[in-house]
């Protein structure tokens, strides 16, 4: 009779073979993706919803790959974040937003702030208020032009030094978003523990919203609730002029998504603004 435990031993191997090699190769493709800066930042704009005017932009990163195409976060970041690479790359991330809206700035193109995007592994990094200080100071960027996205995870696991190098941030003119909100459990109360300046409903509800009745309260109420809480709201994955008018009839503060613009690359920028302003 056969051994059932070896042919499923069998059957097993190679599988976990392919997957740790493909996990170590994508480790080691990143790695010398950081040394090689071979990253880039695309920017998408934040519209306000009463005047449709440009409030902002969130920095993205894009990997661009040996062959030239763009690799998307969604397929790297998961693994920068287990591998510790993501402190690396956030520098990078970090250092390359502030230097463009800096640059932007210098050449009188736009005067407005920057969101960058920190993971969970980035908002526990003991040294990251130390670290976007230095950056803001060396790239000459006001405080008060940085926001920086987090996620409720993120806040769940950090530490009460966190909490207290968020304070300090926040005391020098950083800002804190709450990104992907509704896709998690915490409470707004909760939230105002951090000193959290306004929170990004996910595109999940904001998609949801036209065809369906309770994602429509969903985000009604979220709405409401941040108001009361002195939160500003901003909606993520606005793709539909229906969608614009249930965001304007519930006060909603501002929003991105493809209807405006998708995230664009630097070139691309001067001709967005030009667009946006007119
Ligand atoms: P996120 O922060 O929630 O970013 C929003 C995502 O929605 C982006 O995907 C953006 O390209 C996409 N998006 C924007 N407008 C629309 C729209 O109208 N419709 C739809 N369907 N999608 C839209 P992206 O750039 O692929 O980023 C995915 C996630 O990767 C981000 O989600 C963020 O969590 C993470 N990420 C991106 N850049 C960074 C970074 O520099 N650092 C870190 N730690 N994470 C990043
Ligand atoms: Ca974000
Ligand atoms: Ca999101
Ligand atoms: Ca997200």
């Amino acid at each position: 009779a056969r051994d059932q435990g070896t042919s499923r031993f069998e059957l097993y191997t190679p599988d976990m073979e392919t997957h740790a090699a493909r996990q170590l190769s994508l480790e080691s493709r990143l790695r010398r993706a950081i040394d090689a800066d071979q990253f880039e930042l695309v920017y998408q704009p934040k519209i306000e919803v009463e005047t449709l005017k440009l409030a902002g932009f969130e920095a993205l990163v894009r990997w661009r790959g040996e062959d030239g195409a763009l690799i998307s976060p969604g397929e790297f970041i998961p693994a920068a974040e287990e591998t510790g690479l993501i402190i690396p790359l956030g520098e990078l991330v970090l250092r390359s937003a502030c230097e463009q809206m800096a640059a932007w700035r210098r050449e009188g193109l736009v005067d407005l702030p920057v969101s960058v995007n920190l993971s969970g592994r980035q908002v526990s990094d003991p040294h990251l208020s130390r670290k976007a200080l230095a950056i803001l100071a060396h790239s000459g960027l006001p405080s008060s032009h940085l926001k920086l996205e987090l996620t409720e995870t993120a806040l769940f696991r950090s530490t009460p030094g966190i909490r207290e190098a968020l304070l300090e941030l926040h005391a020098a003119g950083v800002r804190f978003l709450l990104d992907d909100f509704g896709t998690g459990y915490s409470s707004l109360s909760y939230l105002k523990r951090f000193p959290i300046e306004a929170i990004k409903i996910d595109k999940s509800f904001v998609q949801g919203m036209v065809e369906d009745p309770d994602a429509a309260s969903i985000v009604n109420a979220i709405i409401n609730m941040a108001h009361a809480l002195k939160m500003r709201v901003i909606a993520e994955g606005v793709e539909t002029q229906e969608q614009l008018i249930f965001l304007r009839a519930y006060r909603c503060d501002r929003m991105q998504g493809f209807l405006f613009a998708p995230p664009t690359a630097v070139a691309d920028i001067p001709a967005l603004v030009r667009r946006l302003a007119s």
